[in-house]
């Protein structure tokens, strides 16, 4: 039985499709089944971060009837099954987000997670998104802002049959994250699951168009999400097991940092 997480925001930029991709790409690594799918129709950009903008079928083949979801997954980084959208504007108008939910069916067997990156803001193709989830999950960036765009969301999402899990806090530095976060609990009454701090590798690895949980998995962003990962998938947090070991390189310089000390 799958389990469905949709990763939503007000504003546009908070990192849900970075979430969604590095999240589904440690839930692979952990060796459940998962599928990361761009449900951002309109403003597609999951596949084209991972080198995956050149398929010939995506969701808007799909969502439009001409093809089967099973045509439109393709094989991502660290094992993770991946569902990019497509980016002419006539493919997005053919797509009917409705479709979504028995595309959805159609998916249940074969995994054991799908990420849905949403679309910002109010519309209607976010709507089925929201609807679908069994959990929705906000992402934030720790301005105060973000409590009123959050408090939208979660709204929104409510009122159309979904069930917000909590927020994660994206981008966050020491002095914003613990504010931001006691806020969104007291004033939204929204779980926060984790705080991934701001971190120039994140925009390294976009860049390299790899995950930054695989180019750089010692970082402060890949421990941060990997944590948030298993709390996704309810296993508990093993240092020992899930963080990568220092490469030789690491381990040299931390022998002659030491030696000269
Ligand atoms: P959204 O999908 O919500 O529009 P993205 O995931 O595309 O947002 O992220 C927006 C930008 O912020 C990207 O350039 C991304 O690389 C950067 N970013 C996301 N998370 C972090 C982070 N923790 N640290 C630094 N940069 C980040
Ligand atoms: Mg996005």
């Amino acid at each position: 039985m799958v389990r469905v997480f949709t990763f939503a925001s007000g504003k546009g930029g908070t990192g849900k499709t970075t979430m969604t991709i590095n999240l589904g790409t440690s839930l692979a690594k952990f060796g459940k089944r998962t599928c990361i799918m761009d449900a951002d129709i309109g403003m597609a950009n999951l596949g084209l971060s991972i080198g995956l903008e050149d398929v010939p079928v995506t969701l808007h083949e799909v969502l439009a009837g001409k093809a089967s979801i099973h045509d439109a997954i393709y094989e991502g980084p660290g094992g993770v099954q991946v569902v990019p959208s497509g980016i002419s504007l006539q493919g997005f108008q053919q797509s009917d987000p409705e479709r979504l939910r028995d595309v959805l069916k159609d998916l249940t067997a074969t995994l054991d997670f799908l990420l849905i990156d949403a679309p910002a803001g109010i519309s209607r193709d976010g709507v089925v998104p929201l609807a679908v989830a069994d959990d929705v999950i906000l992402v934030v960036n720790p301005e105060l802002s973000a409590i009123v765009d959050a408090m939208k969301t979660k709204i929104l999402a409510e009122v159309v049959g979904g069930h917000v899990r909590g927020a994660i806090i994206n981008r966050a530095t020491p002095e914003s994250a613990g504010t931001v976060s006691q806020k969104m609990e007291k004033v939204l009454g929204a779980r926060v699951i984790g705080i991934v701090p701001e971190d120039q590798n994140v925009k390294k690895a976009a860049s390299a168009k790899v995950p930054v949980v695989i180019k750089y998995p010692t970082s402060s962003s890949s421990v941060a999400i990997r944590k948030i990962a298993a709390g996704l998938a309810g296993i508990t947090y093993d240092k020992e097991v899930m963080e990568p070991k220092d490469t030789f390189i690491d381990r040299f310089t931390k022998v002659i940092f030491r030696g000269k000390k």
